[in-house]
C-alpha cells in the first residue's frame, strides 16, 4: 500500500519558482570547468571535496561554507575545494535519519516539499556568500533533476554503485560524478559502473524516454570495504591504489579520464575521524613518491565540520550528527597541507 501524502511539483515547476540567477550561474559554469579540469588532466591541481557527512541544518553548514570560501581565495591556485553539501543519507539498516531532502528537520518527520525547497536555498546562498557550488550524493537518482542547475559535483554512494538507475543517470551529468567502491570492495564492480556511466545510453526518465551521451568524467572513489562480518579494510594504501590503477589500465580505450579520489573517512579510517589526517598525508606522500599514483590520484573527500565527533542529536551547533567529522581547526590545517604538498 502507498498512501499518497504531498504532490511533489515536477523539477521544472519547482526551479521555476527560484532559479538560479545569472551571476551565480556563472559561478558554477567557471567551478563546474575548474572541476572537470581537474579530471580530465587539464589541470593538475587537487579536488578536496570536504565538509559534513550529513548537512542537517543550514545555518552551521553556510558558517561552514562562508568558511571554507576564504579559504578557497588562499589555495586557489593548487586546489579545487568543493564543500559537501550532503542532503540526502543512505543508511546502512535503511532507517532513521535520511538528510534534509527528506527531513528539513531532522527531529520531526518526512516532509519532502519543504526539504526540496530548503535544499535549493541553502545551495543558492552557500554560492552566493561563499563563491563555492557544491557536492552532494545522489542518492535517488530522480531527485537529482532538482538539483541540477546547484551543484558541481555528484558522488554515487559505496550502496549504490551497483545499480542500474543511478550508473544510467551519471551517463547524462556534465560534471564530474564519483563512484564509490562498493561496500565488499569489488574493484570489478566499481569498474563496470564507470564503463556504464562513460557510455550512451537510453532509457525512462522522469516522464520522458531520454538518451545520453555518456559522461567521460566519471571516475573512482575509493572508500575502503567491509568484510563478511563487519569489519573495515583501507583501500588507500599505495598496493590497493596501484590495483584500482591496474583496472584502469586494463580497461584501456574504454575508459576516460582514469582517476581515484580518496576518501579518507568511512571504512578508509574505520570512522576514527582524526585519523583522516594522517590517511591524507600517508596519500600524498605516496604521490610525492610516484609519478603513477601521483597522475591518478587527483584528490580527496573528507568529512569535516566546524565542531569534531559527531553527537546522536542536534545539540551542539556545527557538530554532525551522523559519521563523525574532524573539526575546523584540523580542517584548516589540512587543507593548506595539501595545498603545500599538491
Ligand atoms: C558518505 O559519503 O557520507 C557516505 C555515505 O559514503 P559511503 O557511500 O562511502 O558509505
Ligand atoms: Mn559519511
Amino acid at each position: 500500500m502507498f498512501e499518497k501524502q504531498i504532490r511533489i511539483p515536477s523539477a521544472e515547476e519547482i526551479i521555476a519558482e527560484r532559479p538560479v540567477p545569472p551571476a551565480l550561474a556563472k559561478i558554477k559554469r567557471e567551478r563546474d570547468k575548474s572541476a572537470i579540469d581537474v579530471i580530465t588532466g587539464k589541470s593538475d591541481k587537487l579536488l578536496v571535496i570536504i565538509g559534513p557527512c550529513s548537512a542537517h541544518e543550514p545555518a552551521p553548514v553556510m558558517e561552514y561554507v562562508r568558511r571554507l570560501g576564504a579559504l578557497n581565495e588562499r589555495v586557489a591556485d593548487k586546489l579545487v575545494l568543493i564543500p559537501r553539501i550532503y542532503t540526502a543519507k543512505p543508511r546502512t539498516r535503511g532507517v532513521g535519519y535520511k538528510g534534509m531532502f527528506s527531513q528539513p528537520d531532522p527531529e520531526h518527520k518526512e516532509d519532502t516539499l519543504k526539504g526540496i525547497r530548503t535544499i535549493r536555498s541553502l545551495l543558492l546562498s552557500a554560492i552566493e556568500e561563499s563563491g563555492l557550488t557544491a557536492a552532494d550524493e545522489m542518492l535517488y537518482p530522480e531527485n537529482y533533476a532538482y538539483v541540477e542547475d546547484l551543484l558541481t559535483y555528484v558522488a554515487i554512494g559505496a550502496r549504490s554503485s551497483e545499480n542500474q538507475m543511478h550508473r544510467l543517470v551519471a551517463s547524462g551529468i556534465e560534471l564530474p560524478v564519483g563512484i564509490k567502491n562498493p561496500m565488499s570492495g569489488s574493484i570489478p564492480v566499481l569498474i563496470n559502473s564507470i564503463f556504464a556511466a562513460q557510455s550512451p545510453q537510453v532509457f525512462k526518465y522522469h516522464n520522458f524516454q531520454v538518451a545520453t551521451t555518456g559522461n567521460p568524467y566519471a571516475h573512482a572513489v575509493l572508500r575502503g570495504r567491509v568484510d563478511n562480518y563487519g569489519n573495515d579494510f583501507p583501500n588507500y594504501h599505495y598496493e590497493t591504489v596501484m590495483q584500482t590503477l591496474d583496472s584502469y589500465a586494463f580497461s584501456e580505450g574504454e575508459l576516460k579520464n582514469p582517476a581515484i579520489i580518496i576518501d579518507a573517512n568511512h571504512s578508509n579510517s574505520g570512522k576514527k575521524f582524526k585519523q583522516q589526517i594522517r590517511i591524507v598525508e600517508e596519500v600524498l606522500e605516496n604521490r610525492r613518491r610516484d609519478s603513477d599514483f601521483r597522475r591518478i590520484v587527483k584528490g580527496f573527500m573528507v568529512e569535516s565540520f566546524l565542531v569534531e565527533g559527531c553527537q546522536k542529536h542536534d545539540e551542539v551547533f556545527g557538530k554532525s550528527i551522523t559519521d563523525p567529522c574532524l573539526g575546523w581547526e584540523d580542517t584548516e590545517r589540512l587543507i593548506y597541507e595539501i595545498a603545500e604538498k599538491a
